[in-house]
């Protein structure tokens, strides 16, 4: 794999740490991004939240998922520049 000079901190306790949190972009949940609550307590209202907001039904996510969900954030960014490296190419694509 190749290295990667991307870096997150994931917090402990708050939304962006609960397994309940979907992001609509992992590698900037924290601050930068919105987000789902899935609890299914919760998910009736259409919460939209941030990775810093927290509740009183948080819950731990495990370091299995969250790892997955980073490499699957990674994957998503780097095919992203890919295909703006693409696009960049096409003279006029941008007037
Ligand atoms: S609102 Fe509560 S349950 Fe939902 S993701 Fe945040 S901490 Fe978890």
């Amino acid at each position: 794999m190749e290295k990667s000079n991307k870096h997150i901190t994931w917090q402990g306790e708050n939304c962006l740490l609960c397994k309940y949190f979907i992001p609509n972009d992992v590698l900037n949940a924290d601050l930068l991004e919105r987000g789902k609550c899935a609890h299914p307590s919760l998910v009736r209202f259409n919460l939209v939240v941030s990775g810093r907001d927290w509740c009183n039904l948080f819950s731990e996510m495990s370091d299995g998922r969250r790892e997955k969900l980073i490499q699957e954030g990674y994957k998503k960014d780097d095919e992203q520049q890919k295909k703006l490296i693409e696009e960049s190419k096409k003279i006029g694509n941008f007037d």
